[in-house]
């Protein structure tokens, strides 16, 4: 028998299948012209990335606008960075954010004839393609223990080469066969690796769908293709199941463009067809000025659950993503104001190459554009399940009285221009919490406001009892209410003419904003507030009374 079988056999001794076997159990798929296969691959190590967020929504963008198909590949091969349950927290992160696969590993289940779609079940696959690789002279059992890998090193420094495994450093390379079956027979632990014909002083031409025509080293060396525990490494992993899997676009981070050369060779060796690449930028801080990778360890913003837990709405921050995806896109919004990513057509070639640079300002921006968008009864209802999670004092609020909270949350809300004042669900308390009585006192105990040096307290009594005594609050129009609020303005000797009172401003207390900052302060214990009318018919007239009462005693302790 050849030894090379003899070998493989050896290896793979219950590996009965072959790559032309996988080729027929895996067909290509029927695609309508120009559609793409794309996939998210994450590996099960931790929380969900923003960067991840990132790659996952471009690559279901593509899949979405060409007609295509985006799939989810759990990349388990690591047991050692594995994280137990994290596959399925990220699973369920992505549906937060809407990105729903069309197929693949989906938690508790796959879905879609190309799986399974978790490596870790994907043994008998790699099985067959390193066994045939073994008999076709492409890859072979390394044996180097990690004193013979050092001691590589350590002659590649002293020599000045290249470190790595290949050419005379691939000490296992050439071993006679025979001598390897009798190392395999004897139990010594190996690697399988595969046998590259490359020469690093060559170029190879290859193409990113992002970057254009690249000319980069072309690969020599004999990479890891199966670890000693039997599982492939990813550089494999990728090739053989982009390949089974039919993905036609692989979009990636840019830390994998410099093993792009390993995965073509892999591909070629394999006769497999290259998929295209799109190797998509690093989403950077500024950091004292200098831009850095967003940092596991150091940034809080690197973790998707830092957003979902601040309330921002999913959709704004892929409305955000995509602005540093895709510099048309922020053009797009500006006319045509709508958030809906779908009527966005992604375009690749417009994908900044520089580093996208995260800006919270700038998410804040969109946050406030699409929380501003909403009904009140979505807003009303979103903020209230992310409060029922992650604000017990927003949910207590909004339990007292839901109609109250959407009546709340609907001022200045149905116009043209709505209200911007949050950005996201957490900071609505802050905001609306002097509505609730308890809170308005603690707020009122803390209050120091100092008005001009006219407005003694004693003209803020008067106003107020003047107020007190009048309709107040029984208007059905916001103007009636007003000019009530100008007459008695007038009686304490304010201004109700801005005109007026610019050309003149020594003749009187102040004008008619300084009389409804008294309103305000006295109310809702700020001077910057939404319409005050609308205010005051949810507190309601007694409530009012109440509150100005309340406040006369606060200035006259
Ligand atoms: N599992 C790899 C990672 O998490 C996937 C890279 C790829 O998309 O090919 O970085």
């Amino acid at each position: 028998m050849n030894k090379n079988i003899e070998l493989a056999n050896l290896i793979f001794p219950d590996v009965k299948l072959t790559i032309a076997d996988l080729e027929d159990k895996y067909p290509s798929r029927e695609l309508k012209e120009g559609a793409k296969v794309t996939r998210f691959a994450p590996s099960p190590t931790g929380f969900l990335h923003t960067g991840s967020l990132f790659t996952s929504l471009v690559a279901y963008k593509i899949s979405k606008d060409t007609g295509g198909i985006f799939y989810i590949r759990l990349e388990d091969t690591d047991t050692k960075r594995e994280i137990e349950g994290s596959g399925i927290k990220l699973i369920d992160q992505l549906k937060a954010f809407n990105i729903i696969p069309n197929e693949g590993f989906l938690g508790d289940k796959e879905i879609g004839n190309y799986g399974p779609y978790k490596q870790s079940l994907r043994k008998e696959i790699y099985d067959t393609v390193i066994k045939e690789m073994i008999i076709n002279d492409l890859a072979y059992p390394c044996f180097a223990s990690e004193d013979d890998l050092t001691k590589l090193r350590e002659e590649q420094t002293k020599n000045k080469e290249i470190p790595g495994y290949y050419g005379k450093y691939a000490i296992y390379r050439n071993l006679d066969i025979e001598k390897a079956i009798e190392y395999i027979k004897e139990g010594r632990p190996y690697v399988i690796r595969f046998k590259s014909k490359g020469n690093h002083l060559n170029k190879i031409k290859v193409h990113d769908e992002i970057r254009g025509d690249l000319e980069l080293t072309e690969n020599d060396q004999d990479i890891v293709i199966m670890k000693s525990d039997g599982l492939p490494t990813y550089h494999f992993a990728h090739v053989v199941d982009d390949h089974f899997m039919h993905t036609n676009l692989i979009t990636r981070g840019e830390e994998w463009l410099s093993s792009l050369p390993i995965h073509v060779e892999l591909f070629n060796a394999l006769h497999f067809k290259l998929p295209k690449y799109a190797h998509l930028p690093v989403i950077m801080k500024l950091d004292n000025g200098n831009r850095r990778k967003l940092s596991k360890r150091k940034d809080k913003e690197a973790s998707v659950d830092y957003f979902l837990s601040e309330g921002y709405e999913p959709s704004s921050i892929l409305v955000y993503l995509m602005t540093i995806a895709n510099s048309n896109y922020e053009d797009y919004l500006v006319t045509s104001k709508n958030y809906d990513l779908d009527s966005f057509k992604f375009n690749l070639k417009k994908m900044s190459l520089d580093g996208a640079l995260f800006d919270e300002v700038k998410l804040s921006y969109y946050g406030k554009e699409i929380l501003s968008k909403m009904t009140k009864e979505e807003i009303a209802s979103k903020s209230y399940k992310w409060a029922k999670t992650y604000s017990s004092e927003l949910k207590e609020f909004i339990e007292k009285d839901y109609n109250r909270y959407e009546r709340i949350l609907n001022i200045e809300r149905e116009k043209k221009n709505p209200r911007k004042d949050y950005a996201k669900y957490s900071d609505i308390y802050e905001i609306i919490k002097f509505f609730d009585h308890d809170e308005y006192i603690k707020l009122l105990d803390n209050l120091d406001f100092k008005f001009k040096e006219k407005i003694t307290n004693e003209i803020i009594i008067n106003f107020l009892n003047l107020y007190k005594e009048s309709n107040m609050i029984d208007y059905e129009s916001e103007n009636d209410w007003f000019n009530n609020v100008k007459e008695i303005a007038k009686k304490v000797e304010f201004c109700t003419d801005n005109k007026l009172f610019k050309a003149n401003p020594d003749a009187y207390i102040g004008n008619i904003n300084d009389a409804c900052e008294i309103l305000r302060v006295t109310l809702v214990t700020r001077n910057v507030t939404p319409n005050l009318f609308e205010i005051m018919k949810i507190l309601g007239k007694e409530e009012v009374i109440n509150r100005i009462n309340l406040y006369i005693e606060h200035i006259n302790k």
